[in-house]
């Protein structure tokens, strides 16, 4: 079974406000193993959401609502399912005794207005909603459901998961909609594809998309079966050979980040970590500390952004700063080492960059980065030129001097 949304809202079509109950019903839905085929937002504009559920009734089997379901004028989404449907709103008296029950309780006069909320088209049905006064509806229509939800994104939740979720998991055919996220990090987009398009493309099922993000590239695998087991042989089918071809760009295949990839080998091995940040700024040192558990690993760090505390903190001689600049291959060594060396961590890691957007020459230009990782075995020093604006090249900073450390521990 497949499904089709409209949020309905004006204040969606703003750069202000994003449509997050579509992705929270299609999370639910899919997990029914229900598809989402179209999702459309519309205005509280009659007409315009008239023609967005009539649309939908020629090609979708069902149909979710969400929002104009308050008590205001602008509310108009029960006005459009019930003209376009031909099915009249009624007062439903036992909807009216529930909203007027809960102003009481709240001590609050009933504005009349929120009898509006009390009207449902003919021949449906509603949901109780147990966080405010806009009930669900369910409508049926020769073989179409159509079901409308409150707009606030806890009422929806509610009202869907205690009445429409049992009733969907009723109605829908068995099928499981499976997934698997392989995650790449040190490939650019096109030659992931390069690589594994040939071995995607022969499947209609699992259906494979290519996601890009700053510093990490996803591959998602999603199966549709009706079995778990068929679903898991799919996915494990076809993401078995695309792993392969990608070989250790792969470092995640079961949701993980790439610091907790990185915190996991880091134990693993036994060893420590302790960092030097200068254009990230404590970056490293945050998304490593995000990760529960990495206190077992991760002795500390120093942001040390001026030249003076690079010498103060970590151990830079300053001569070296003066005689190559704070941004060079040479400061960053002596960042990973100094650190390494004050900490008595196994592993100390350099980070020196030109994050823009001003501060750059022709000689050292914006997003020029260079990454050093200190250890027993002696000092790896990387250099980078990271596109985008500051936050991106200091991500990316981050990023890649946690891949330094990957393919240094699982060597
Ligand atoms: P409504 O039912 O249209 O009166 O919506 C009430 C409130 O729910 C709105 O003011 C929004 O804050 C929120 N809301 C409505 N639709 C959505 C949506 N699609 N995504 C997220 N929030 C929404
Ligand atoms: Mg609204």
């Amino acid at each position: 079974m497949d499904a089709e949304i409209i949020a309905v809202g004006s204040e969606l079509l703003t750069p202000d406000r994003a449509d997050t109950n579509s992705l929270l019903l299609t999370a639910k839905l899919n997990s029914l193993g229900i598809e989402v085929r179209f999702k459309t937002i519309v205005g509280d504009d009659l007409p315009r959401l008239e023609e967005a559920l009539r649309t939908a009734l020629g090609r979708s089997q069902l149909i979710l609502l969400t929002g104009g379901l308050g008590p205001t004028e602008d509310d108009v989404t029960r006005n459009a399912v019930s003209d376009v449907l031909g099915r009249p709103l009624r007062e439903d008296p036992e909807i009216r005794r529930r909203i007027e029950e809960r102003f009481r309780g709240l001590g609050r006069e009933m504005p009349p207005n929120n009898l509006r909320q009390s009207m449902i088209p003919e021949g449906a049905e509603w949901f109780p909603n147990p966080q405010g006064t806009a009930p669900g509806i369910w409508l049926e229509s020769g073989a179409i459901v159509i079901i409308l939800l409150p707009g606030p994104p806890h009422e929806l939740e509610a009202v869907f998961d205690s009445a429409c979720a049992p009733r969907l998991e009723r109605l829908a055919p068995p099928q499981r909609i499976q997934t698997r996220v392989l995650k790449i990090v040190g490939l650019p987009e096109s030659e992931v594809d390069r690589r594994i398009a040939p071995l995607y493309l022969p499947y209609g099922n699992p259906v494979t998309t290519i996601l890009s993000r700053p510093g990490v590239i996803e591959v998602h695998l999603r199966a549709r079966t009706t079995s778990k087991e068929e679903g898991e042989a799919l996915l494990a089918e076809l993401g078995d050979r695309i792993e392969l071809a990608l070989g250790d760009y792969v470092f995640s295949t079961r949701g993980e980040s790439l610091e907790e990839v990185v915190g996991m080998y880091v134990v693993m091995k036994g060893q420590t970590l302790a960092v030097a940040e200068s254009c990230t700024g404590g970056l490293l040192s945050e998304r490593i500390t995000g990760i529960p558990g990495s206190s077992n690993f991760f002795l500390g760090g120093v942001v040390c952004y001026s030249n003076e505390l690079k010498t103060r903190l970590a151990g830079v001689p300053s001569q070296l700063i003066q005689e190559h600049g704070a941004v060079s291959k040479q400061v960053a060594q002596a960042l990973a080492e100094g650190v390494r060396r004050r900490s008595a961590a196994t592993i100390g890691i350099g980070i020196t960059g030109i994050a823009g957007p001003g501060g750059g020459t022709p000689e050292k230009p914006v997003g020029l980065v260079f990454i050093a990782l200190a250890d027993a075995q002696g000092t790896q020093i990387r250099q980078f030129r990271f596109p985008g604006d500051r936050e991106r090249v200091r991500y990316w900073a981050s990023q890649m001097a946690l891949e330094m450390i990957r393919r240094r521990v699982r060597e």
